[in-house]
């Protein structure tokens, strides 16, 4: 018996990085999963690895920011696979503006791929993980969620910092309808969305001298949507390797 037969999640921003080492271990560990990303080439990718391992995953595009497209992610999960027990919203963008150089544009795209996404998720998988009795919702945010982040963008700061509060929030919300909400606080991970940033600034800026690697995030993401966590609802969990310590 492996900690996740039976279960079934849609993973945002599963085609990269963190989100697609969640997608892997959680198929590895008996789960279904509806890999959702607009990177329709490597959700594919993803889900044909997870098939050829002998997991099960279909690949879905997914534009987080999209209602419609929430509404159709959710009715994908159901046909495929039955039934939907976890969302992982874990797609997210970044820039590296001041607030001086942020126009509103680039603002409140920030906004809604990383933080308005969050709230169309919970709304359209409400239903369905109600439903199953035994819902987990983990929302990925930052440690810049929890510290105003020296050196990063005002908008990303101020979305990661919303996921951290819509969290605890649905989380008290639905405290007695079965469904758990979790949010996860990594710190600076090896992945694409760093781009070309120095990663030895990076790794010295981090008391553990070393990036995070997604699988680091993917066991905790994990952790907070399995039945280790039956009683821990609205809390946030930092994989920073001890920046915020
Ligand atoms: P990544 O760039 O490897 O993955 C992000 C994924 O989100 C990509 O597959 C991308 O296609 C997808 N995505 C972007 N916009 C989307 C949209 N509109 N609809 C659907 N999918 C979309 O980066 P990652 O590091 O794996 O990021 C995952 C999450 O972790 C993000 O929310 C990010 O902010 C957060 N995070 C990352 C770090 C880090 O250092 N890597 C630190 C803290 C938080």
């Amino acid at each position: 018996m492996s900690r996740f037969d039976g279960r079934v999640a849609i993973i945002t921003g599963g085609a990269s990085g963190i989100g697609r080492a969640t997608a892997v271990r959680f198929a590895g560990e008996g789960g279904s999963v509806v890999v959702a990303d607009i990177q329709d080439e490597l959700a594919a990718q993803v889900a044909a690895e997870i098939g050829a391992a002998g997991g099960h995953a279909r690949a879905f595009h997914l534009d987080v920011t999209s209602e419609s497209g929430w509404a159709g992610v959710v009715a994908f999960a159901l046909e495929e696979f039955g039934r939907l027990d976890v969302l992982v919203n874990n797609a997210g963008i970044g820039d590296n503006q001041s607030i001086e150089d942020t126009s509103v544009e680039t603002y409140t795209k920030v906004v809604a791929v990383t933080q308005t996404s969050v709230f169309l998720g919970e709304k359209a998988a409400a239903a369905a993980l109600k439903a199953s009795g035994n819902g987990a919702v983990v929302n990925v945010s930052s440690m810049f969620g929890i510290v105003g982040g020296f050196g990063t963008s005002p908008a990303y700061a101020a979305a990661k910092g919303a996921v951290r509060t819509l969290t605890k929030n649905t989380a008290l919300g639905w405290a007695t309808q079965g469904i758990r909400v979790n949010s996860v606080h990594p710190g600076f991970i090896d992945t694409p969305i760093l781009g070309d940033t120095d990663r030895k600034l990076l790794t010295d800026t981090t008391p553990m001298a070393r990036l995070g690697r997604p699988e680091d995030v993917a066991a905790v993401i994990l952790f907070a949507a399995s039945d280790d966590a039956a009683f821990m609802t609205g809390s946030e969990l930092v994989v920073d390797g001890g920046y915020t310590a």
